[in-house]
């Protein structure tokens, strides 16, 4: 969380500045419009914090309508921080009571199944077979999406893991890891899913924690330490394990055309851009194509933030505009490393191109299985 002296500094800067980032801002591309733009919500908390102008309902909805890609922050010269300054506004509007209510199903959703989809609790881990053989002890945690949305991408996870040799652990105490809620200011909420899986992990007696979708993995590896929450085993993204395992990822040579899709929350917000290239080499026998956007800049999928709840028009253009991408380079298969991006890319994607998460990828690989359009 930033303090109020420093995001008052930052957008009084931000509001001078010629703002040119805004090119790269998917919502100042779906919108067309200088409000739900990085330099558009600066200038919204710089007029409240110098008393010029309240920010009003229509504030409000510009705040919420950011992704929280951090893609501004890759062209911003003073290196202010939007996605921050945006999240700690939030939790101030929230703690005033100043947000937009269609949120509330989905903190209450939280709170009382511990997933924002509205699922029962008790169905969390019904796509779970694993066989708790193999000697390092990891413990996955799912994530609601791969739990109750893409279940084909946990089931991979946990035959990928087995076939390296894991003992892969799997708890149906697991909650939402929080960021849904700490993405849209309700902090509160989000701590009371923080401490109890906090509570629950370090009960089990398990080697590391490995996560498959990189917004529980920033969350547990940024969030909970930044409010005291201590976990006593490292934490690490799936594509980081089948790194350190690349000999035995190897799979069969395809001549597909393969593209990878770097999820902001990945790539951007922790700095990890070769693991999945580097696994999906490895078992593909094939450097994956880049699309023009890639790397630190390459743009959202549309999925975060609470984008899709709030603006589900404007989050799906978004998605399409990426499966554009992946297009214009002729790719079959575009390869992400987030199950909340494969989710929203696949519900996007055009009839040549196949979405795959990168253990299904790497699945299908080991398999050697023909794959679409063969
Ligand atoms: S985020 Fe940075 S580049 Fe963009 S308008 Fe603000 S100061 Fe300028
Ligand atoms: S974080 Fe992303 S959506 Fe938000 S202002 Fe920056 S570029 Fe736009």
């Amino acid at each position: 969380m930033m303090d109020q002296d420093t995001i008052a500094e930052q957008v009084r800067m931000c509001a001078a500045c010629p703002k040119m980032c805004r090119h790269v801002c998917p919502t100042f591309l779906a919108w067309r419009s200088d409000g739900p733009t990085p330099h558009g919500r600066a200038l919204l908390i710089h007029q409240e914090g110098i008393g010029a102008r309240n920010i009003d309902e229509r504030g409000v909805e510009i705040l919420y309508q950011c992704l929280q890609c951090s893609h501004c922050l890759t062209w911003c010269v003073p290196e202010i921080d939007i996605a921050q300054i945006v999240e700690t506004t939030r939790t101030r509007l929230v703690s005033e009571g100043r947000y937009p209510t269609q949120l509330e199903d989905l903190r209450d959703s939280v709170l009382s199944n511990h997933n924002p989809y509205n699922e029962d609790h008790s169905k969390r881990t019904n796509w779970n077979k694993t066989s708790n053989s193999g000697s390092k002890k990891l413990l996955y945690f799912s994530g609601c999406t791969a739990a109750y949305r893409e279940q084909n991408i946990a089931k991979a996870t946990v035959e990928v893991l087995e076939s390296l040799n894991f003992n892969v652990i799997v708890t149906p105490e697991e909650w939402c890891c929080g960021s849904p809620l700490f993405r849209t200011g309700f902090r509160e909420a989000a701590l009371e899913q923080a401490q109890h899986n906090v509570d629950i992990f370090n009960s089990i007696d398990a080697d590391e924690i490995v996560a498959t979708c990189p917004g529980c993995y920033k969350t547990l590896t940024q969030d909970y330490p930044a409010h005291g929450l201590q976990l006593n085993k490292p934490v690490t993204h799936l594509s980081q394990v089948l790194e350190k395992t690349l000999p035995a990822v190897a799979g069969v040579q395809t001549k597909k055309r393969i593209t990878y899709h770097d999820p902001c929350h990945l790539g951007r917000h922790v700095g990890e851009y070769d693991a999945p290239r580097r696994v999906i080499q490895k078992a593909s026998g094939l450097t994956p194509e880049e699309m023009e956007r890639n790397r630190e800049n390459a743009t959202c999928c549309g999925n975060g933030a609470g984008l899709r709840t709030l603006f589900p028009n404007q989050a799906k253009l978004i998605g399409t505009s990426r499966i554009e991408d992946a297009d214009a380079i002729e790719a079959d298969i575009l390869v992400t490393s987030c199950p909340f991006c494969t989710n929203m890319l696949r519900k996007q994607a055009t009839d040549t191109l196949e979405v795959l998460d990168l253990p299904e990828f790497v699945l299908e690989m080991r398999k050697g299985r023909d794959m679409k359009g063969d």
